[in-house]
């Protein structure tokens, strides 16, 4: 593929967030209001979200920051108030009650914090996965693996006969990610998956998760108010009273700048120089910098 880069004009390398690639995921000018007691509870403003096919993200926010709302709004549970969201695809205002069932049985997993919601707690593995099946084969979805054979790739196979009743919470959920992946789905959202497991079900669950998205190259959103899983995933981006904030890139923070121009300080940042502020900008040799002006 080509980038402005190649060019004999090159200029400096494109930053990541400018890398032009197919956008699976994206959410433009996103607001969500819920009736609150005396006024409406803003739970996202202006959130713009691009995830491209095959990515593995994780969006971490503490409790409240609007993390389950913007799940419902990616698997069409919720209509945003304003704005747009874009899966697989589909402009999910646009679909009626039978596209979003046929969705969510097909090309949209979504896999749940809770392990035993995910699964039929009696049944084995194997039954799990194949009842997972069930439902895209009725969509006449084409489904990339058998039952065995997923099992044996992301390691499960000793649990192939077993009730989940038996298995800790940690072998649960992968078990239960198996099952979500089972209908070959191309997107994976999965909400607070490791929010009730010790460090260990949370480290398999984390290893769990990349595999996968080594394996299907489903593109995959993990919710987490759990910084070591956010550092576990190659891209990061934070999520504070309902606005998208710092994102991360291997190991490195940026600040995203928005389709309206706006930028975010991060929370450390904005605790020093509180709303309103006035800061100048700068262009320097190395590129951009903001200077806090002083009082007269
Ligand atoms: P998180 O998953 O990050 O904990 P949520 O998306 O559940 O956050 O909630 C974001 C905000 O929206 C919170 O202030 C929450 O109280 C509010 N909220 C979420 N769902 C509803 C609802 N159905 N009705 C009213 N307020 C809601
Ligand atoms: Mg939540």
């Amino acid at each position: 593929m080509s980038s402005p880069a190649d060019g004999p004009l090159a200029g400096p390398a494109p930053s990541p967030a400018l890398t032009p690639t197919h956008a699976d995921i994206r959410c433009l000018g996103v607001l969500q209001l819920f009736p609150g007691d005396t006024e409406p509870v803003v739970a996202l403003r202006n959130v713009n979200l691009d995830v491209h096919a095959g990515e593995l993200v994780a969006i971490l926010g503490p409790s409240g920051s609007g993390k389950s709302t913007l799940l419902s709004l990616l698997s069409g549970l919720l209509r945003p108030t304003a704005g747009s969201v874009r899966v697989a695809g589909h402009d999910l205002a646009h679909l009626d009650s039978a596209g979003l069932n046929r969705l969510r049985a097909t090309q949209l997993a979504l896999l749940m914090q809770e392990p035993l919601d995910n699964l039929l707690p009696y049944a084995t593995a194997a039954q799990n996965l194949r009842f997972a099946q069930r439902g895209a084969r009725r969509h006449r979805w084409s489904l990339r693996w058998g039952v065995e054979e997923l099992l044996a790739e992301m390691n499960l196979v000793e649990f192939t006969h077993r009730p989940m009743t038996s298995l800790s919470g940690g072998q649960q959920q992968q078990v239960a990610l198996a099952t979500v992946l089972a209908s070959s789905p191309v997107v994976l959202l999965a909400d607070e998956p490791t929010a009730h497991l010790d460090p260990a079900g949370r480290d398999a669950v984390i290893a769990a998760l990349k595999q996968a998205n080594e394996l299907t190259g489903a593109t995959t959103v993990v919710v987490t108010h759990d910084p070591v899983v956010a550092a576990a995933m190659p891209r990061t981006i934070t999520l504070n009273h309902g606005q998208i904030g710092v994102e991360g890139r291997r190991g490195r923070e940026y600040i995203v700048v928005g389709p309206d121009g706006a930028v975010q300080l991060p929370e450390q940042w904005l605790a020093e120089h509180p709303p309103g502020t006035l800061l100048s900008l700068h262009r320097t040799p190395t590129g951009l910098e903001l200077r806090v002006e002083e009082e007269s």
